[in-house]
């Protein structure tokens, strides 16, 4: 039997276990570590087992009431350390950390590392800080293969991908990091040294794209920049620059340049809203003004009133040109019948002036009439014979007809001119009032207010041009009120005007600002549609007959439906007005024809224009 010296064949210090604390609170009092290995050396001996540490181990757990620990595996693991990837800050960190909780031999260490380690992937947001600082580093940093507009479309890819899903967009981010990371070992190490890279040379793949770019540069930003000339000749510049450049380091000048050039394009924009809103409150001004020193002229009054409403809120480019038409009018029309009345302001003033002069010759006449007399008086008094008398009667009685003759005259003639008086007068008083009413008269339809023909010709050009240079749509309608001779008959003339009204504030209530409403003729409409599609037409069309449906019309206390038909077309880019609107009613016949109160849309093609 072997006796075994316990210091001798096990040294007890190195097998009392580390994780064993200073002894838990279940082991006995009694048991001190030196107590349990001596008693574990001596059921060694009694159970004949072999003096290996593992049999040690597990009789001084026995013992002691513990379980017996795993060895730790520190090589195991430090070679599982030495084995990990280290692409980015994220998978740095994990490693570092997983490091140092195999050095301090902490499970509990070793497990918060793989617990923060499955968090971070199960909620990569946590990690986006250490991912974007990667990402800019990667930017930031020159490849060997990649330019950095090659770099900027990869991430916009990856960014237009992903779909609002953040874990798929932090994984694809973190796969395209290391990417760049691996990409960008070969160049590292010469530069670090200083050796100039090599002038890396751009792709010519994205030409097109860089013609384009240098297209909006030189035409439509420089254009936008009249009041900014060192700025269009910066753009132009550039435009050039960008047509030219060869390799990356002119990509680098080039973008630092563009950068320079958006950002005192900013200030140019700022300026220029400033400018316009400072007009805008000018104008207001000035038509504030104008409007109070001609209170007398309620014509103008009116046209005044008008433009101050359009200049009120921000002002779009339709509704400008409604004010510079409104304001051409204005002068227009003003010039002319001003130089009318003025005018005929002039004849009274020539005839007053002519009746003046014979009011004096007159008064002449009837002075010397009345010296005559006196001296025809002074006659007869002196006169000793009858013949003597005679020629002084004769005399007198011929100064008498003379003198009548002139008064007549003089009536005549200024009866003549109270007549001519009176018909300027009228005429000034008639071309005050075309004066008053001369906007309404000369674009819009007196009646309704309504575009008429010629106000539907301006606007027609201005939008068929205007859909021809945005490439949009423009959709219009031919509007007819159905049985309106019936109402006519049924409730007289002048409520079938009332129905005219009712028909064209319904439309204008329910029209989209930018839409216009035209009188073509008689109870005859026409509707211009910018920007529509031919679906969106009908829908408005529809929308406007349901409207009408809702807000009858009153006649007599008769509740009336005024109901109209309607044909719709897409108006070809460039179309003459005339065809476009028989198209359109060609449409609208085939309303009424199938039944009225509906809305057709063109089957026919659009003629050539
Ligand atoms: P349909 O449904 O087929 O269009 O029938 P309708 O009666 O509406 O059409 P029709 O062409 O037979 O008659 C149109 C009428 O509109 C005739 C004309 O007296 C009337 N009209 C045209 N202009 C005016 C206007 O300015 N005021 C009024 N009150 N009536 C007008
Ligand atoms: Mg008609
Ligand atoms: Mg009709």
């Amino acid at each position: 039997m072997t006796t075994l010296k316990a210091d001798a064949i096990l040294p007890l210090k190195c097998f009392v276990p580390d994780s064993h604390p200073t002894f838990e609170p279940t082991m006995p009092d009694a048991q001190h570590p030196l107590e349990i290995a001596r008693e574990a050396l001596r059921r060694l001996a009694m159970r004949h087992l072999q003096p290996t540490p593992e049999n040690y181990r597990s009789l001084y757990h026995e013992i002691a009431g513990t379980k017996p620990d795993d060895l730790f595996p520190e090589r195991a693991l430090k070679l599982v350390c030495s084995t990990l990837p280290r692409l980015n800050q994220g998978q740095i960190e994990f490693a570092q950390s997983l490091e140092n909780a195999v050095a301090s031999r902490s499970w509990s260490a070793i497990s918060g590392s793989l617990v923060g380690l499955l968090r971070a992937q199960a909620a990569p947001q946590r990690k986006w800080k250490a991912l974007l600082k990667d990402i800019f580093r990667q930017l930031e940093r020159q490849h060997a293969t990649l330019r950095p507009t090659q770099k900027f479309q990869a991430l916009q890819q990856i960014l237009d991908s992903s779909n609002g899903e953040l874990d798929a967009l932090y994984i694809r981010l973190s796969a395209l990091a290391d990417k760049w990371e691996s990409d960008s070992d070969s160049l590292d190490t010469p530069n670090a040294v200083g050796v100039e890279a090599a002038p890396i040379p751009v792709d010519n793949s994205d030409a097109a794209l860089r013609e384009l770019f240098a297209h909006t540069l030189e035409g439509v930003v420089g254009s936008l920049l009249i009041t900014a000339p060192e700025l269009r000749e910066e753009a132009s510049q550039l435009g050039q620059l960008l047509r030219d450049v060869r390799d990356m380091k002119g990509v680098d000048d080039l973008a630092a340049r563009l950068r320079n050039l958006i950002y005192r394009l900013n200030w140019v924009v700022d300026d220029q809203a400033e400018i316009r809103t400072g007009l805008l409150s000018l104008l207001d001004l000035l038509l504030k003004n104008i409007s109070d020193l001609v209170l007398d002229d309620r014509w103008m009054r009116g046209q005044i009133d008008a433009l101050r409403a359009l200049c009120d809120h921000p002002i779009s480019a339709r509704e400008l040109d409604e004010v510079e038409r409104r304001l051409r009018e204005v002068i227009a029309r003003q010039g002319s019948l001003r130089g009318n009345i003025d005018d005929a302001k002039h004849q009274i003033k020539l005839m007053l002036a002519g009746f003046v002069e014979q009011l004096g010759s007159f008064s002449d006449a009837a002075s010397g009439f009345g010296e005559k007399m006196d001296g025809y008086a002074q006659t007869i008094a002196d006169a000793d014979d009858i013949a003597s008398l005679q020629t002084v009667i004769s005399d007198i009685i011929g100064t008498t007809r003379d003198m009548r003759d002139t008064a007549e005259r003089s009536r005549t003639e200024v009866d003549n001119m109270r007549d001519k008086v009176r018909a300027a007068e009228a005429e000034i008083e008639r071309l005050q009032l075309e004066l008053e009413q001369t906007s309404e008269k000369m674009r819009h339809d007196p009646l309704t207010g309504a575009l008429n023909r010629k106000g539907l010709e301006e606007s027609y050009a201005k939008e068929v041009s205007r859909a021809a240079r945005r490439h949009s749509q423009l959709c219009l309608a031919v509007l007819d009120i159905d049985n309106f001779k019936r109402l006519n008959d049924t409730y007289g003339h002048s409520t079938g005007d009332e129905a005219l009204l009712h028909l064209v504030a319904t439309v204008r209530d329910c029209l989209r600002p930018h839409d216009t409403l035209s009188r073509f003729g008689g109870e005859e409409f026409v509707i211009l549609l910018p920007e529509t599609t031919i679906d969106d037409a009908v829908i408005i069309l529809q929308r406007l007959q349901r409207e009408l449906t809702k807000r009858y019309f009153l006649a007599n206390n008769d509740k009336l439906l005024i109901t109209f038909s309607a044909g719709v077309t897409i108006v070809e880019t460039e179309e003459a007005q005339r065809s476009a609107i028989e198209r359109a009613d060609v449409a609208m016949y085939q309303a009424k024809a199938t039944g009225k109160n509906r809305v057709v849309v063109s089957s026919q093609p659009a003629l050539a224009s």
